[in-house]
């Protein structure tokens, strides 16, 4: 492909990876998405007592998209053909929890029908994974990633506000016995709410063999009760883990990758760190994000976004979308600018953006 046939922006970077957002809804009310219990506020309130808003504030800071405005799924895939036209090839499909939205497994038939995808996964909450497992595997899912904050059956309520632990662990063990592997976890690690799990999160990846994923508590929270506080650093996390297990650094599989890498134990299991806030790797991205009501994202923390649904829903020719995807990519942003004084959290949350 010449330059002029793949999505690359100014700063030469090429985009083959598209985060999927099926739908903006989630079951689960995270502290650090969609805060919305109590104990939620009151996690936020004990931090800076006098400045959040959240001392009054309990309710859900977030409106879900009217249905009109979601994208369907012959639109998605045909935003997916397009863009891997233009060289793009890993899709993962996310949310809000993707796995709300109905036949979710049509969709994965149509991706693969496709051809041009080599990577297709899906990040979930676990709640409906068990019931859907067999049928996403069968219509060709190839890995999955699952979040898991806490191994405390009461933190986890306190995190998620929902009591999904049992789910979420069915649902690891599931995706193994599927082979939907490797299985990926996500946990987001946050000062004083579970950076105190962090060695028993360690532990459980390598009783269970998976790949757990820590992640820094990023400023993409519905309520915008983020501060630089909460943010447990990759260093930190490395240092915590390597108190109880030995961890060896394992080499990057791509230049784009996003988590540093490090076999834990015997070397069957893997931790993944991922530290955009104090170590990012906007240099090396090669992402976007299709929003579920059409938008796309260059960048998680873009503040302008650009709605392909007119295009889409008004014939424009596949020509018309390829040329303004390379329009689009090609301004994507250096990178994000957390702790520098111009930073603006973005309009959305992450449940909306699609993690
Ligand atoms: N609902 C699904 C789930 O939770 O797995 C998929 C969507 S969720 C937005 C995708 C990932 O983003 C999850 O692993 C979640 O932990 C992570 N995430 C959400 N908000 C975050 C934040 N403020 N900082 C860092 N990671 C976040
Ligand atoms: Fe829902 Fe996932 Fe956000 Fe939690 S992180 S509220 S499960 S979208």
């Amino acid at each position: 492909m010449t330059p002029s046939e793949v999505l690359q922006d100014t700063h030469k970077r090429i985009i083959r990876d598209l985060r999927v957002s099926i739908t903006d809804r989630c079951n689960f009310r995270c502290v650090y998405c969609l805060p919305e219990t109590e104990e939620a506020a009151n996690f936020y309130r004990h931090q800076r007592p006098d400045e959040h808003p959240s001392k009054q504030e309990t309710k859900l800071c977030y409106t879900w998209k009217p249905r009109a405005q979601i994208l369907t799924y012959e639109e998605i895939t045909r935003m997916i053909r397009v863009a891997s036209s233009l060289g793009l090839n890993k899709v993962r499909i996310t949310g809000g929890e993707p796995l709300l939205r109905r036949n979710v497994e049509s969709l994965i038939e149509s991706i693969v029908a496709l051809g041009t995808i080599d990577d297709l996964s899906l990040t979930s909450n676990g709640t409906h994974f068990p019931r859907l497992a067999k049928r996403l595997k069968e219509a060709g899912l190839s890995r999955i990633t699952l979040s898991l904050d806490s191994l405390d059956r009461e933190n986890f309520r306190k995190i998620t506000g929902r009591n999904g632990l049992d789910d979420v662990l069915e649902s690891i063990r599931l995706a193994k016995a599927l082979g939907l592997t490797p299985v990926k976890v996500n946990a987001v690690i946050i000062r004083g709410l579970n950076d105190h799990e962090i060695g028993a999160l360690a532990h459980f990846a390598v009783q269970e063999n998976i790949v757990m994923r820590m992640i820094e508590f990023m400023p993409l929270d519905s309520g915008r009760a983020w501060q630089r506080e909460h943010v447990v650093p990759g260093s930190e996390i490395l240092e915590r883990v390597q108190a109880e297990i030995p961890v060896a650094p394992l080499p990057a599989q791509h230049a784009a990758e996003t988590a540093s890498r490090w076999s834990l134990g015997d070397g069957q299991a893997e931790l993944g760190i991922i530290a955009p806030v104090t170590q990012p790797f906007c240099g090396q991205c090669n992402r976007i994000r299709l929003t579920a009501d059409g938008h796309i994202r260059t960048c998680l923390f873009s503040v302008h976004e650009h709605d392909l649904k007119p295009l889409l829903r008004n014939d424009s020719s596949d020509d018309k979308l390829a040329a303004e995807l390379q329009r689009i990519v090609w301004n994507k942003e250096p990178g994000h600018q957390i702790g520098q004084s111009g930073f603006v959290q973005p309009e959305r949350s992450m449940s909306g953006i699609g993690g």
